[in-house]
This record gives structure tokens, sequence and C-alpha cells, in this order.
């Protein structure tokens, strides 16, 4: 076991100086590359994943870090590394890019960390999908679109028009800034004339205005399924926008969303639905059909039935991450009374309790029992 285990440090990427800053920076990035749902049907991708929340929760903390640096692997033997105290890999994911139900934390920081990272790197994007729980239940594939800022065919991304003349930068010289003077100090600013590219295209195209890049509308299929739902899921590497003249392309990170469903919520891999039965199916017991996502199913209804009882039924829930196995469908039971009864109805209730007297309420009889305690 400890002896086919990776070092930490390799699995992160680091060297074994590295600040903690650096460590989160490499998890990061690694666990957004490796997470499962971005590579479906790569097994390692989960081991890859949770071998790097292990070492993560390793070197992210002081104390441990410097255990595992003395004695390795065999300092967490029997105990701490394996179960005890460690984040479950996903968990810590969601932690480490805010809740990813909500959608915002990722994205914050890939807009604003990664499109800024090298320069003239197109946006990344983002695209919230609404899925119905059917569709997610069955796994289905959905149609996108999406506008986006594209290469410009014109120019083919460089901004210049068929002979034009690309030159440094007369004003900064090629460097991009200018200094300027605010009373006692100076100030580097982008350069205005070439706008911080430190060059210059005398004839910019004329369908992009030089900047090599239009929008464009775009349609696209996205593979989704039940596993997904509430996921952060990066759709394409270099699907997000063009960058300015030819610079990197950005990334396109999909949201799935559920839309609200009539008859079940969702919990986890759990459904839950409550159904209606007559009073007399409550007391006599029966068998009924409940709905679940795969049609109906049987279910057995105990004679002396309360309404409000709950019954699980096992795996006709939603499917689980990479398994075959489904989640529980909680059915709970609302006992109807009849808002109408005929002639012939109303004489059989009554002849049913003049037999029952009070014998056969024994919840009411506990009720009355305590408020007698109360007042006495
Ligand atoms: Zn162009
Ligand atoms: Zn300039």
């Amino acid at each position: 076991m400890a002896q086919t285990k990776r070092c930490y440090y390799e699995v992160l990427q680091v060297t074994r100086t590295v600040e903690f800053e650096e460590i989160k920076k490499s998890y990061r990035k690694l666990a957004v590359k490796h997470h499962p749902d971005k590579n479906p049907g790569d097994t390692t991708a989960e081991e890859r994943f949770r071998e790097l929340a292990e070492a993560y929760d390793i070197l992210s903390d002081a104390e441990k870090r410097a255990a595992y640096d003395r004695y390795g692997h065999s300092a967490f033997q029997g105990g701490m590394g394996g179960g005890g105290g460690m984040h479950d890999p996903f968990d810590l994911f969601r932690e480490m890019f805010g809740a990813a139900g909500g959608g915002g934390g990722i994205f914050d920081h890939f807009f604003g960390g990664g499109a800024g990272g090298d320069n003239g790197r197109g946006s990344d994007l983002r695209y919230d999908l609404q899925i119905t729980l059917e569709e997610a239940f069955a796994g289905c594939e959905k149609e996108i679109e999406l506008r986006k800022l594209d290469a410009c065919g014109t120019c083919e991304g460089t901004g210049a028009s068929k002979g034009a003349k690309v030159s440094t930068c007369s004003l900064c010289k090629g460097r991009g800034q200018v200094v300027a003077s605010r009373g006692f100090f100076q100030v580097a600013q982008p350069c205005p004339q070439c706008r911080g590219e430190g060059r210059v295209i005398d004839k910019p195209c004329r369908d992009c205005g030089g900047e090599g890049r239009t929008a464009f509308g775009e349609k696209g299929r996205e593979k989704v399924c039940a596993v997904l739902v509430g996921q952060v899921k990066r759709a394409s590497s270099g699907g997000g926008e063009a960058g300015v003249r030819g610079g990197g392309k950005g990334d396109l990170y999909v949201v799935i969303h559920l839309k609200e469903h009539p008859v079940f919520s969702r919990e986890g891999t759990d459904l839950h639905c409550t159904v209606p039965i007559p009073f007399v199916t409550a007391a006599l017991g029966g068998e009924i059909e409940v709905p679940s996502l795969a049609g109906p199913v049987k279910m057995k209804v105990p004679a002396g039935t309360q309404g409000g009882s709950d019954f699980r039924l096992k795996g006709h829930g939603m499917p689980r991450l990479q398994s075959v196995a489904k989640g529980d469908l909680h059915v709970r039971l609302e006992v109807e009374v009849p808002t109408k009864l005929d002639e012939n109805q109303r004489k059989a209730l009554e002849s049913f309790a003049e037999l029952c007297g009070d014998h056969n309420t024994p919840i009411h009889r506990s009720f009355t029992e305590r408020i007698r305690d109360l007042f006495s």
C-alpha cells in the first residue's frame, strides 16, 4: 500500500520547498484537469483526482506536511492518512471552488485569474443548461447555442487587412507602455497609440476593426446525465472566445441545472414523492402503484397505515456516479378522506363507528389520556 503511493509533492507537481500558495494553485489546476466529470470513461481520472485531494490534504496542513517531510507516507499509516480527518475529494473540490451548485465560485476564479494570465487570451464562457429530471435520469444530448467572439475569417485573426504593414509603435518604441508624470510621481500606463500592443497595423482589417475577432453564433451538442446535475463541466478546452489578434482561446464551461418536477423532488441520488391513497386502503392494506422515472412500481401498503408514513423503494431513484446502482425512491403516503358520501356509504360508516366504540383508536386514546393528565 504505502510502497505504491506516489510522493505527494510529485502528485501536486511542486518542489519540496514550495510555499503553501503554490501548493494550492497547483492543486486547483490539476483537480480541474482530472475531475472525473471532465474525463468520462477514464477510470484513472477518479484515482488521480483522489490522489490529488489526499496530497493536498497533507501538504496544506503545516503539521501534517512536516510529519510527511520527516517520515514520508509511513507518518500516516494506521489512521490519519487513510481515512480519519481526510476530506472527501469532491467536498474538497467544492470548497476550493465555492459551491458548485450555485455556479458562481469556479467562474470567478477562471474569469478573474485565468483569463488575465496570458496576454490577449479570450474569455472563458459559461453556459447554463437546463434539463428535466427525466433527461437527467436517462441521460441525453442537448443542443446548445452560443454567441461568442471568434477569429475573424477575413484576416484569419491577425487584425490586419491584406498587404498591411505591421510596425513597431513609434510612441512607446514597442514597449507597450508609456511613462506619464503626475506631480512628483511617474506612472507607467498602457500606450495610447498601440493600446499596449507595442506594434501598430497601418491598415486594420475592416471586418473586425483590427481586433482579429468577430461575434459568431455557434451550435454545439452537450452530453448530460444525472450525475452532472449541479456541477460545472468543462465542455471544451478552447471552446470559449478567441483572443485578441490570435491570442489563445478561452474555455467553455457548462453548468447543468435541473428544472422543477411536478411529482418528484431530488436529494442527491434519492427521489421523493407524495402519493395519495384512499383511507380504506390505509385501513385494510393493499397494493398500490406508485410512479417512478422508469415507470409505475407496485408497492405494498400494510393494513393500518397512518397518513404521513414514509416508505422506501430501494433502487428506484437516480443513477449513481460510475455505478449501475441507483438511489432510492421515498414515498410519503397521504391518506385521503372522502369529501362526499352517498346514503349507503354514510350508513356503512356509521355502523362501522358503532362497532368500533373507542376500542380501535389507540393514538386517540393515548392523546385523551395526556390531556386528562394535563388538567388534573
Ligand atoms: Zn479581421
Ligand atoms: Zn505604443
